[in-house]
């Protein structure tokens, strides 16, 4: 599997694109950008980064130097075939190269940035998908995570490498990430293999509470212990590790992770006024309906004198609501022939 010409061909390409950043005056820039955002000559080895030259086809050359032919070009995603004329041209042209690796620490896939953002070109540019490569099943670091996962018996995921590269400089090397994805139920597979505890960290953003809480949901149904460790608004774990330094990352946002529960209802709470009815409504009903039949008996007590205290409500009044649902979402959950044969005698009763 790893003799296969595919891996061979991005393991000669990621060297290739390291030994250009490290080494060529073409590679100076990338590297200057890299050390302005805080990358050391070990980090930038630990995570094999390199730099694509801006021309056009200059990866396709060498690849076919190494005697691959067009149709291992076309499945490795390196080289595009020209449409409207001759020739290939370059998937990753100018771009800062993070190669993703499989589990053997084998690349398998590239993740390129641009230097500077603009409108015309993508922040990142991803391989396609291949034989080799499939991003619903590919997490970013866990060849050097996973000793390090079952040692602390938990993974502290985020949204993208550049977190996981920023909390690597802070000494947390239990850290796994999606490829720009939601989790998929094969990533939660393999993430079973390793933990039974996921710190999901992700952006400080609408976008990143949303993801955080798309991936707590299979997470907690996986039996996973889950937590969410939040940012400041606005913020990613590599602004805030740059901003504020590791140890302030470590000790006020890992190590203090939420409840699903509490960070679901700060989310929930955030674009509501409680002097309107239907937004104080609203907010208990959403909150209620999370606690529906998953939370034990403690945590319900516990998240239902808070709802009371944030919305002067009656703890009474909240509890009867929250039997209400949960009558229902029990009769839901309830497999269709049960319910018939459960059903009818009631009515004959009556
Ligand atoms: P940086 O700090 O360099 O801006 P980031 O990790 O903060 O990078 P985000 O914009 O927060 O980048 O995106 C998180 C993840 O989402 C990335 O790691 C990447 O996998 C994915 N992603 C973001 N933008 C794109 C894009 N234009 N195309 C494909 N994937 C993307
Ligand atoms: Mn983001
Ligand atoms: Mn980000
Ligand atoms: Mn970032």
């Amino acid at each position: 599997r790893n003799g296969d010409p595919l891996i061979l061909m991005h393991e000669f390409a990621a060297d290739m694109y390291h030994h250009i950043l490290l080494n060529t005056e073409e590679g100076q820039a990338a590297l200057d950008y890299l050390e302005n955002r805080g990358f050391t000559q070990e980090i930038i080895e630990k995570y094999r980064i390199g730099w694509a030259l801006p021309e056009w086809n200059y990866m396709e050359v060498a690849l076919r130097r190494k005697g691959y032919d067009d149709e291992q070009l076309e499945a490795s995603g390196l080289a595009i075939k020209r449409e409207k004329s001759d020739g290939w041209f370059d998937r990753f042209r100018g771009r800062i190269m993070f190669p993703i690796m499989n589990e053997n620490g084998k690349a398998i896939a590239f993740s390129g940035r641009v230097l500077e953002q603009s409108k015309q070109e993508a922040k990142y540019m991803n391989s396609p998908e291949s034989p080799i490569f499939q991003k619903s099943q590919v997490l970013y670091n866990v060849h050097l995570a996973r000793g390090a996962i079952r040692k602390n018996r938990k993974i502290i995921l985020f949204e993208g490498f550049m977190d996981v590269i920023a909390a690597g400089k802070a000494g947390i090397d239990n850290a796994l990430a999606t490829m720009g994805t939601s989790l998929t139920s094969q990533h939660i597979r393999q993430m079973k293999r390793f933990a039974q505890e996921v710190v999901v960290c992700f952006d400080g953003d609408d976008a990143g509470w949303e993801a955080a809480k798309r991936a707590a949901v299979p997470l907690e149904e996986a039996n996973f212990k889950v937590g969410i460790a939040v940012l400041p608004n606005g913020m990613d774990p590599d602004d805030y590790v740059r901003q504020n330094g590791a140890d302030a990352f470590r000790e006020h946002i890992i190590e203090k992770p939420q409840t699903f529960i509490a960070f679901a209802m700060m989310h929930a709470r955030r674009h509501k006024n409680f002097q309107y009815e239907n937004d104080l409504l609203q907010y208990i009903q959403e909150v209620l309906q999370l606690l529906a039949g998953k939370s034990s008996p403690v945590e319900r007590d516990l998240y239902i004198k808070q709802l009371s205290a944030e919305t002067k409500l009656s703890e009474e009044a909240i509890l009867q609501q929250y039997r209400r649902l949960e009558t229902r979402s029990i009769e839901r959950s309830r497999p269709k022939a049960a319910e018939s044969v459960q059903a009818a005698p009631r009515r004959e009763q009556k």
